[in-house]
């Protein structure tokens, strides 16, 4: 056998490898793993040139996959104001104009995550604008469906007098004839955060298209900088790969420039994203980001769509009346027949499908064109997506096995997980149907495949966030199932689960040998850490590819 570059010892190596889960010492040869074993086993491969990693004790995984996030918003997000779902409004005061104050050039101050009900009965645009009256002011709300602004973002941006939008989307409007600040969904919101200069790194969410005109080489500069510092935020959390979920060619190309560099640390996946408004010729484009991008490091092969949008803001799409408004159940962003027809074709292509579908009306439509695509082209094997399916309706849960779909599940969404409000979502599901919200253990049980996810920048990155999240959550109440995943079964969604869900198990996912070298160092042992501190462990190091992207010391 060929000498180890690295070994990495005095380790609690958990594999996730079902006939050898345990092991005390890993090698690696290049981009590879070599071995996987005891301690003799890994010392008997190590000479001279090794470069030996002491773990100190620590649990080894494989690198995370996460499963579902947003790397160029994101990455660019880490500059804005954080207010991590602050809800009190004297405190939010303080701290934008110390911000604003700080970054006297900024065409728009723009602010993440403040609590949903901070601005309680009053119009938003009332509380932003006595916070800040002078300068264009934009709060992106945590799930990022709605973005709240001042009376003058909303009036350079153009909006202040309302703006068509596409059903789903709105400005929202008061009795007076102008824009309350409310904004749901992007065709909404994108005029106002296109004042901070973000409107290039929101196409491939809002549009899927490219930015036009062409960015310059110093806007490319800014989006390179964006990308590295979301890939090097990722890295430092343990992941070695990441799905992205809104994606377009410049999204791929930043990324393939910054490999050029040597500086992509991080595999990736980008994916095609299909708007309402576009024609199915347009998938030309998938096929040709995937013919363009199909290794192991940058990767294309599906494409994303939106069939709805969140509880929270009540633009999810659902099959009984949001509770106090008779008759309103939302609505579904493509048609039956078209999202099934569409479906169909990109089946037929060799392209998987993901879906973002959170009520239990969208579900219900996406599995009716998977099962269309079934129908007219049998079982490709492709393993279509649904991202997040907060509510699913009783009859569909046994639907998902069947037509083999991975449920991508976001732990750290559930109502009163990761510090998040139980309300509105609670109120807006309907105390009868919570049995079948965020319903986790149920899906696994109905044979879907899961992989798990942070959706970032909606939630935080952190994968050690996302496993106390997934087996802490408590039941809301006595009487609702307890959905909790044990910590297994958490960690193989965010390994092997993940490596399943894009094909690639066979090289990721795992520890054994021939699988890349894409490996997580944590600062304890993971099993003797009590559920509600795994938040709380720290990342040693990662290593992907046989290099280590990110290092503690
Ligand atoms: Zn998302």
């Amino acid at each position: 056998m060929p000498q180890a570059d690295r070994i990495i010892t005095n380790a609690k190596v958990l594999t996730m490898e079902p006939d050898a889960p345990r092991a005390e010492a890993v090698a690696m040869a290049g981009e590879r793993i070599l071995a996987v074993g005891s301690t003799a086993e890994i010392e008997a491969l190590a000479g001279p040139g090794t470069d030996r990693i002491d773990a100190q004790g620590g649990t080894v995984l494989p690198g995370f996959i996460e499963s579902h996030l947003h790397l160029f918003i994101g990455g660019a997000e880490l500059m804005n104001l954080q207010l991590d779902n602050l809800a009190d409004p004297d405190r939010m005061r303080d701290l934008i104009r110390d911000f604003a104050a700080a970054h006297p050039d900024r065409p728009l101050i723009t602010c993440q995550a403040p609590d949903y009900g901070v601005f309680g009965d009053r119009a938003p645009k009332a509380l932003l604008d006595e916070i800040l009256p002078d300068r264009p002011l934009a709060l992106v709300g945590h799930d990022h469906h709605t973005v709240w602004a001042n009376t003058a973002a909303l009036d350079a941006a153009g909006v202040l007098y309302g703006r068509e939008t596409a059903p789903g989307h709105e400005v929202v409007m008061g009795e007076d004839g102008l824009a309350t600040g409310a904004l749901y969904e992007p065709e909404a919101y994108a005029p106002v955060l296109a004042l901070g200069g973000q409107a290039r790194m929101m196409e491939g969410l809002n549009t899927g298209g490219e930015p036009d005109p062409a960015p310059t080489a110093a806007e490319r500069e800014e989006d390179l900088a964006h990308m590295k510092r979301g890939l090097d935020h990722v890295a430092r959390h343990g992941i070695t790969s990441i799905v992205n979920m809104d994606g377009n060619l410049y999204t791929l190309e930043l990324l393939d420039e910054l490999r050029r560099r040597g500086e992509l640390n991080v595999r990736v996946r980008v994916p095609f994203h299909f708007v309402p408004d576009m024609d199915e010729s347009e998938l030309s484009r998938a096929e040709e980001m995937t013919a363009r991008w199909n290794d192991e490091w940058l990767a294309s092969g599906f494409v994303k769509f939106f069939m709805d949008g969140v509880i929270d803001s009540r633009t999810a799409f659902v099959h009984n009346d949001y509770p106090g408004q008779p008759g309103f159940r939302s609505t579904g962003r493509f048609e039956a027949e078209r999202f099934a027809a569409l479906a169909t074709k990109i089946d037929a292509m060799g392209l998987q499908i993901a879906v973002h579908s959170i009520g239990d009306a969208a579900t219900t439509r996406v599995l009716d064109g998977f099962e269309a695509a079934r129908r007219a082209n049998g079982d490709s094997g492709i393993r279509h997506r649904i991202e997040h399916l907060e509510l699913v309706a009783p009859g569909d849960f046994a639907r998902l096995g069947p037509l083999g779909i991975t449920a991508s599940i976001q732990p750290p969404h559930a109502p009163g997980c990761a510090g998040l409000p139980l309300e509105p979502t609670l109120t807006n599901i309907g105390r009868d149907r919570w049995e079948d919200a965020f319903a986790w253990q149920r899906l696994a049980d109905n044979g879907a495949h899961i992989a798990l996810a942070s959706d970032w920048p909606v939630s935080p990155v952190s994968i050690l966030l996302g496993l106390e999240s997934a087996t802490t959550r408590a039941a809301w109440t006595d009487g609702v199932p307890d959905q909790r995943f044990t910590l297994e079964a958490a960690l193989r969604g965010y390994t092997i689960g993940g490596a399943y869900a894009e094909h690639t198990e066979a090289i990721k996912g795992s520890l054994a040998p021939g699988k890349l070298a894409d490996i997580v160092i944590l600062d304890g042992d993971i099993e003797a850490t009590a559920p509600t501190a795994l938040s709380e462990m720290g990342i040693r190091m990662t290593i992907c590819g046989g290099r280590t992207s990110y290092s503690a010391t």
